[in-house]
């Protein structure tokens, strides 16, 4: 069931009036024609499924790797519609959905996988350079900001543990967390200087296909895979008018990769995320909010919001409810949701009251493929022939690209520094099947909820949760 907004109050009701209901992102009016259908049947070596980050880096590096591999890319509606055109665009280093959750789930492998994940980031930036993508990408590093004290309990051992990582990370008290970004709000923070950076993430999924249609990648959209079957030495893939015989499969299909392999479903939920974009702000509204440095933020409540600008020096505002719909409904009916955005709204003005009568233009909704550890994993299926990686939750824009590599380092049967990890090994604790498993994560949202309400306190469900070392995010 989805929630009806209760009374609303009529100026953030009106702030939100005009907003379009699609991703500002990809609102863009250049936004690239659609390519066509597949049509008839084809052969390749390579055949990827899904235009968004996984599927155009795993294209992309595969025509790096071997320039005569033959790559076909089928994409079920246009190239970064889904997440990768939706989400915040901050790009990060981090591999495992931040520090603590890394450590928490990964602490052996954490020096190695912050070292890959630098990598990852700085051949992100060479990529976006060499290929000459105007993706707006910045390397602004990142704010942690904190609007109840409780919420900076243990952030100095965060800062410790970040630095001995390599972060160039320091706690800041008030009047260093608003000499960042002012609000009225914030009682301190903690700021990244490095291995965070922003991105038009729309922009940067088309300058990926661009690329990768100049090398030679053959790129079909509006083309759903309805089954993939084994076929002699390789593998048939069926979509509406076409078909493909391939000697390997990819899938990038983040939310949806269930539908290809059906185990998948058991490790990733569909968890909807809402954002509100501002429209540009004025020099004096800018100059209202003294952002210094421009580095993307979010909030250290369970429930966080993030928040950053824009080139044209909009807000993007998102986060907060993460929303699973009973029974894993993933259609874009979802997309819109006027409860969320109100809240989000609201909490908007909350937070900046200085931009009061601001309006929003874009308000939008994109489904996450969220699993209990919070980080991608890894898998394959008709004997090694097709790889997967999905469940990155809300942190994949940077980790795509290395889990491309990885997608490619098992096609390729190869023994690596990154299939070695146990990251690229392992699997999730899975979800039970529904309907517990709506009870259960419906259950868990309240308890966060309450444990925001409550100075942080984590109630029996989340602890015992902790223990079992379960979780849902977004
Ligand atoms: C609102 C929101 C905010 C987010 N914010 C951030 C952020 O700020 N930073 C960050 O790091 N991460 C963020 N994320 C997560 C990030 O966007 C994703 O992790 C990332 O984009 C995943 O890329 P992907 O290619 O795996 O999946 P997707 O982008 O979902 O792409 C999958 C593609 O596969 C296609 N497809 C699926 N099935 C088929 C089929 N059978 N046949 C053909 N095509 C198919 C789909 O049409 C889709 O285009 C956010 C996500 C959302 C939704």
């Amino acid at each position: 069931m989805r929630k009806q907004p209760a009374a609303v109050d009529a100026a953030i009701a009106r702030s939100l009036a005009d907003a379009r209901p699609v991703s500002y992102w990809l609102d863009q009016p250049d936004a690239p024609e659609p390519l066509p259908a597949l049509a008839g049947t084809t052969t390749a070596d390579l055949a990827i499924v899904g235009g968004g980050f996984t599927g155009l880096w795993t294209a992309l590096l595969a025509k790096e790797r071997d320039p005569s591999c033959d790559v076909v890319l089928l994409e079920g509606k246009s190239a970064g519609h889904a997440a990768s055109g939706r989400n915040g665009g901050f790009c990060s280093a981090s591999l495992t959905h931040g520090i603590a959750n890394g450590m928490e789930r990964f602490p052996h492998e954490m020096p190695l996988l912050e070292r890959l994940g630098e990598e990852n980031l700085g051949a992100m930036a060479e990529t976006v350079a060499g290929y000459g993508i105007d993706c707006d990408f910045q390397l602004t590093g990142e704010l942690s900001v904190a609007t109840a004290n409780w919420q900076l309990d243990g952030a100095a051992e965060a800062v410790a543990t970040a630095r001995d990582l390599g972060y160039d990370a320091t706690l800041l008290d008030q009047d260093g967390i608003r000499g960042e970004l002012d609000s009225p709000a914030y009682v301190g923070g903690i700021v990244h200087r490095n291995r965070n950076a922003l991105v038009d993430p729309a922009r940067l999924a088309w300058g990926l296909r661009r690329a990768c249609l100049d090398l030679g990648v053959r790129i079909h959209e509006h083309t759903t895979v309805r089954e993939v079957s084994g076929n002699g030495p390789g593998l048939l893939l069926r979509a509406g008018y076409g078909a493909v015989r391939a000697r390997s499969v990819a899938l990038g299909t983040g939310a949806f990769t269930s539908a290809l392999v059906r185990r998948v479903g058991n490790w990733i939920v569909p968890v909807w995320d809402y954002v509100l974009m501002t429209e540009p702000l004025s020099a004096q509204q800018l100059a209202s909010l003294g952002w210094t440095h421009r580095r993307g933020a979010s909030d250290m409540g369970n429930q966080f919001h993030y928040f950053r600008l824009t080139r044209d020096n909009r807000v993007l505002w998102g986060g907060y409810d993460a929303v699973y719909y009973n029974g894993g409904q993933r259609g874009d009916d979802y997309a819109s949701s006027p409860a969320t955005h109100l809240k989000l709204a609201e909490h908007f003005f909350t937070m900046f009251p200085q931009l009061e009568g601001l309006r929003f233009t874009h308000a939008w909704g994109g489904v996450i493929d969220t699993c209990s550890r919070f980080s991608a994993f890894f898998g394959t299926a008709h004997r090694g022939k097709l790889a997967y990686a999905a469940g990155y939750t809300g942190l994949g824009v940077g980790a795509t690209r290395f889990a491309a590599q990885v997608i490619l380092d098992l096609l390729e049967g190869a023994d690596t520094e990154r299939t070695r990890l146990t990251l690229a090994r392992s699997k999730p604790v899975p979800f039970p099947p529904e309907p517990l498993r709506s009870v259960v994560i419906q259950a868990t949202r309240a308890s966060i909820a309450r444990a925001d309400r409550n100075e942080g306190k984590r109630d029996l469900w989340l602890r015992t949760l902790d223990r079992l070392g379960l979780g849902f995010d977004s």
